[in-house]
């Protein structure tokens, strides 16, 4: 028998016209487990959904499982009060028309309908544009931690195929994914074969060492460098990165993959038991490496932070997008009003609007809700470009809530001034990805061009916000890219 890693010679004989032979075995038994290993490495899994995108991105084919959509007749709505997403006023006495995914037509008074098409009444509701999520984790929203650390991936994967449904029926036709592999899942949303919102993907947020979204089991430890990749790694749901090099080759993957934006990790974060807020992460030069990789794709980065000194570093770096900042102080958000910096953060104001934590993770939530009354006065008092998001995470019962965060807004803001924020302002950070947006288009407004992505809502004013809560009973029409997704309009 030959010794494992050598070669028996290949005109040898097997034994009664077997394909194989004692001889053999422990080559296959090898072989076999070489290729399942390299399989794992490469997250075959993830690989499937990312390949159809390759296929499709390289011009040789398209997906066979992507049907296009069978068209839909023109439709046009009547009889309902207009929020555009920018003004303030409700405008009535218009029709609005939609062909194909976009918004052809809005005109005043009795518009004839094109022949084929719909006409929808909608009974002097309210229409606006569909809400933008700008902090959302496509994957992570409604698994818990354990089971996104261990499960299979095509678990994994439909779980958060049947959120992303969730998602667009609780108004958010459009999400800017903070971190995850949602590449995939992004795909058969647009290839209609799941129903969902539009996907603005990082993919795998880069991380260091011990940084926030580090949740590799310490028997991972130590990892040496170019060895064996992680679970979490090699699904891409967080890369580690402990260099500038690093950095710059984990956030060339993402790109590859599709990314609109990188996201890279400033310090602790509230899910990450093992961090605490005040750390930090990546150096400087660490996050510039991140910020020339992005700029050379005419993009941009996002990073997580909280305290003033992280946020500031950042900035420093280049950087023109902070997640979170529940901990900065006056200085840091005049800093961020002068560079014109987005401060992408969500209001936690609540225990609930997270699952239940302890020992460190809960430390920092508790520090993070003490600091979110003073970030939004001071985004406002600075007027720092401030994007809504809900960044819930791991409990399919606290996703549910990303109408109820909306809603915490009217702490700060009066209602159509979150409106606006959750729709047209957010839809400006998306516009950051320049020619890396993937829907190039009019997102967040109602108006001619536009993408037709919208909501009709059981009321005839926007004084109650508190109705974006209960999407269930307050959306009658949710409509995405030109298709109806939800009728609750009575006959
Ligand atoms: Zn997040």
């Amino acid at each position: 028998m030959p010794a494992e890693g050598r070669r028996p010679p290949a005109d040898h004989l097997h034994p009664s016209g077997s394909s194989t032979c004692s001889c053999c075995l422990p080559q296959l038994q090898l072989a076999t487990h070489r290729i399942g290993r390299e399989l794992s490495r490469r997250g075959f899994i993830a690989g499937m959904g990312a390949s159809l995108a390759t296929l499709a991105s390289l011009g040789l084919a398209r997906p066979a499982g992507a049907q296009a959509a069978p068209p839909t007749p023109p439709i046009l709505f009547r009889n309902f009060l207009l929020f555009d997403g920018t003004s303030t006023a409700l405008r009535g006495g218009l029709g609005l028309l939609v062909e194909g995914n976009r918004i052809k037509l809005i005109a005043t008074g009795e518009m004839a309908p094109p022949d084929g098409a719909r006409v929808i009444d909608c009974g002097g509701r309210v229409m606006m544009p569909g809400l933008i999520d700008a902090h959302w984790h496509t994957i992570f929203a409604a698994l818990p931690v354990p089971v996104l650390l261990s499960a299979d991936i095509g678990y994994i994967y439909l779980a958060a195929a049947a959120q992303a449904e969730r998602t667009l029926m609780r108004g958010f036709t459009t999400v800017r994914d903070l971190g995850g592999p949602s590449f995939a899942l992004k795909q058969a949303i647009d290839d209609g074969l799941v129903p969902g919102p539009r996907i603005y993907p990082s993919g795998a947020a880069i991380t260091t060492t011990g940084g926030h979204g580090d949740l590799r089991p310490l028997s991972d430890l130590p990892r040496s460098p170019g060895g064996p990749l992680s679970y979490m790694e090699r699904t891409g749901s967080a890369n580690i990165a402990d260099s500038a090099d690093e950095v710059r080759l984990r956030a060339r993957e993402q790109l590859l993959q599709g990314a609109s934006q990188i996201k890279l990790m400033g310090g602790g974060g509230v899910a990450s038991p093992r961090t605490t807020l005040d750390m930090f992460t990546y150096s400087e030069p660490e996050f510039r490496a991140g910020v020339e990789v992005a700029a050379d794709r005419n993009t941009y980065v996002a990073v997580h932070a909280y305290p003033s000194a992280q946020i500031q570093r950042a900035i420093a770096a280049g950087v023109q997008c902070i997640e979170h900042g529940h901990l900065m102080d006056e200085a840091t958000a005049r800093l961020m009003a002068e560079k014109d910096i987005w401060l992408s953060t969500q209001p936690f104001i609540r225990d609930d609007d997270f699952p239940p934590l302890t020992g460190q993770s809960r430390i920092n939530l508790l520090q993070v809700i003490a600091g979110t009354n003073t970030a939004y006065a001071l985004a406002k008092e600075h007027k720092i470009k401030t994007a809504f998001g809900t960044d819930l995470l791991f409990s399919s019962t606290v996703a549910e809530r990303q109408g109820v965060m909306l809603t915490h807004l009217t702490r700060w803001y009066d209602n159509a001034d979150i409106l606006r924020m959750a729709t047209s302002v957010n839809a400006g950070l998306l516009a950051m990805s320049g020619p890396r947006n993937p829907y190039p288009g009019k997102l967040g407004v109602i108006e001619e061009g536009a993408f037709a992505d919208l909501l009709v809502i059981d009321s005839n004013s926007i004084d109650d916000i508190a109705l974006l809560a209960s999407p269930e009973k307050s959306l009658m029409i949710i409509m995405k890219d030109g298709r109806i997704y939800k009728d609750a309009l009575p006959a």
